[in-house]
């Protein structure tokens, strides 16, 4: 499988159409941004980190009934999948209050919920991905409600996979981004990435932030916390 054409490049990865119009190849970075782009750098090491920790929780996720858009590694960084249609929306599941949920609702980081909690943003750069609901995803038509159950559902599914597996680890998920994205006929599949850039982790005895967070507040060991995650999972 070769990259024919650059069709996109963010803030983390890069994405080539390939020969196959359904496969594309996706290429991780070492680039690091937060706050929306405002802050930017260097996590040496990153791309490959997250392209291996992607593709071991794609296949996870695959085994426990998930479908996802993992087809094949191919190098450190990059990675074969299936092209989608991205739905437009941030999922973002919670375990424990952290980040944007403790400062909206005025509360301390490490409040451990009951029952998961779901939330949407819009993905848009421009407007900041701001928060919606399901009533205002359907109302911009980013997605039919059958579309927006299945989401729900499957996201609900991968955190149950992946706190179990964290937990095993001797990590707490606390709480990780998803995408989901369209298939030519249509059927809704986990796309994108789960890592530390996308998750917060925090180690379960220490507690300490093993995650983006520590480039996000300038914690330093940024390195040491991506190369421990993958220590963790390797070991498995
Ligand atoms: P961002 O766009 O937020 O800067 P990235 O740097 O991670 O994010 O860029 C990767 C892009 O590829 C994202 O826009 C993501 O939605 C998209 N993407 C992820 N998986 C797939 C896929 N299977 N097919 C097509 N696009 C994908
Ligand atoms: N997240 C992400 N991309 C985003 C926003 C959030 O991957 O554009 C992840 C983030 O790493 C964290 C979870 O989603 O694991 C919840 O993030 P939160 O809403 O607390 O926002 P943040 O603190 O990142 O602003």
């Amino acid at each position: 499988m070769n990259k024919v054409q650059q069709l996109y490049e963010g803030k983390a990865k890069k994405v080539f159409s390939t020969e196959d119009p359904n496969l594309c190849i996706v290429s991780y970075k070492d680039d690091a941004t937060a706050f929306n782009g405002q802050k930017k750098g260097t996590i040496l090491g990153k791309g490959a980190i997250n392209n291996r920790l992607t593709n071991y929780f794609m296949q996870l996720l695959e085994s426990k009934g998930i479908p996802t858009h993992f087809v094949e590694e191919i190098n450190d960084t990059d990675a074969v999948v299936k092209k989608v249609e991205i739905v437009p929306l941030e999922v973002i599941i919670r375990n424990i209050s952290a980040g944007s949920f403790a400062a909206r609702y005025g509360v301390e980081e490490g409040i451990v919920f009951d029952q998961p909690t779901i939330e949407f943003s819009y993905k848009c750069d421009e407007l900041n991905d701001p928060l919606l609901n399901t009533y205002h995803a359907l109302a911009l038509k980013l997605a039919t409600p059958e579309e927006i159950a299945t989401i729900e559902k499957m996201a609900f599914g991968v955190n149950d996979v992946l706190k179990e597996f964290w937990a095993s680890v001797g990590v707490t998920l606390v709480d990780f981004k998803l995408e989901f994205g369209r298939l030519p006929d249509g059927t809704i599949i986990l796309a994108d990435e789960i890592s530390p850039d996308t998750a917060r982790l925090w180690d379960s005895k220490t507690g300490e932030k093993l995650d983006k967070d520590r480039f996000r507040r300038d914690l330093g060991g940024v390195e040491d916390a991506y190369q421990e995650v993958l220590r963790r999972v390797l070991g498995k």
